[in-house]
């Protein structure tokens, strides 16, 4: 987690940055599977046996996670959850196939029926698990970001693994925003890209893995095969907000290349960089001058 803040004196500096460390605590205790008294586990727990009321935030979140399901063609799902939790990238613990088969029915954003009314979450099915890892930290960094700006900051910079926003500039200049290379060290950069207000999430490949037998298993499943989807290296997304950026970093692992540009280019303020499994690199149309530079 990283704040960084531009601000006139110490005295108001300090408790924004605590402020924000706070919020993102707040986020974490009701939106971590590995919490078992978050909000996220109870609804893990409880929501196949009947509707259940949810907080507002959880609500909107899962709206949000459906959209990006509709939007990706079912590559971003919070529902890989229902097989994922049987890997441990850590430990280099995954399914076999047979665990696979029988636990992928489960796995499908339909399953999770969202009722406006009444504020409830219903799965439709035994064994459907969801996780918010794929997009729950966009959201806490805008969450961050938003207590910034209560606060009156107009220059500031928060990011949590993957994803960062920044709002504003660095004193008249952009932020320089290095893309890494997936195949080596943390300091080597394909391009880099000037940004202000906007967000980054990038999702690699890299970030949480093991191999096995020369196959490489990481923790972006493919909903539809229940394997790590490995259609790419890397993909970079940005946009207005982390949320949005995060919720479709994912989609390139599982569609490919291609198919994800295609998705990235015909929304408006989405640009994307892509590093193929071949280690080229491709840009969305409005990134295309950055590539000549
Ligand atoms: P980071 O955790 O560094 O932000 P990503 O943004 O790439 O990394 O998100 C990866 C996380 O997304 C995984 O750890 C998992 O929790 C979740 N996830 C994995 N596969 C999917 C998927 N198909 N749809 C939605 N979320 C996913
Ligand atoms: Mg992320």
């Amino acid at each position: 987690m990283i704040v960084e803040l531009w601000a006139d004196d110490r005295a108001s500096a300090d408790p924004a940055i605590d402020a924000v460390l706070e919020e993102m605590r707040r986020l974490d205790e009701s939106m971590s599977t590995y919490k078992s008294t978050s909000e996220i586990s109870a609804v893990n727990a409880k929501a196949a046996d009947a509707p259940m009321h949810i907080s507002k935030e959880l609500f909107d979140l899962l709206k949000t996670a459906r959209q990006y399901s509709e939007l990706t063609d079912g590559a971003f799902d919070i529902t890989y959850a229902s097989v994922g939790y049987l890997y441990d990238f850590r430990k280099h613990v995954r399914p076999n196939e047979a665990q696979i088969t029988k636990a992928l029915p489960a796995v499908n954003y339909r399953h999770v029926i969202l009722d406006d009314k009444n504020q409830t979450v219903f799965f439709s099915q035994k064994g459907v698990r969801i996780d918010l890892g794929g997009i729950a930290k966009g959201y806490s960094v805008d969450c961050g970001i938003n207590v910034l700006k209560a606060r009156g900051f107009t220059r500031a910079y928060v990011s949590a693994g993957g994803d960062s926003r920044i709002i504003g500039d660095r004193f008249g200049k952009p932020w320089m925003v290095g893309i890494r290379d997936p195949r080596k060290g943390d300091g080597e950069v394909i391009t880099r890209i000037p940004l202000t207000d906007a967000a980054m999430s990038t999702s690699g490949d890299y970030e949480r893995f093991f191999e096995e037998d020369g196959v490489r298993y990481h923790h972006i499943i493919d909903p539809h095969t229940g394997h790590s989807a490995s259609k790419v290296r890397s993909a970079t997304v940005i946009g207005p907000m982390a949320i949005r950026t995060d919720g479709l970093s994912k989609t390139a692992f599982v569609l490919g290349p291609e198919k994800a540009m295609e998705i990235y280019n015909r929304i408006e303020d989405i640009d994307a960089i892509i590093v193929k499994l071949d280690g080229t690199v491709i840009y969305s149309k409005g990134l295309e001058p950055a590539k000549t530079q």
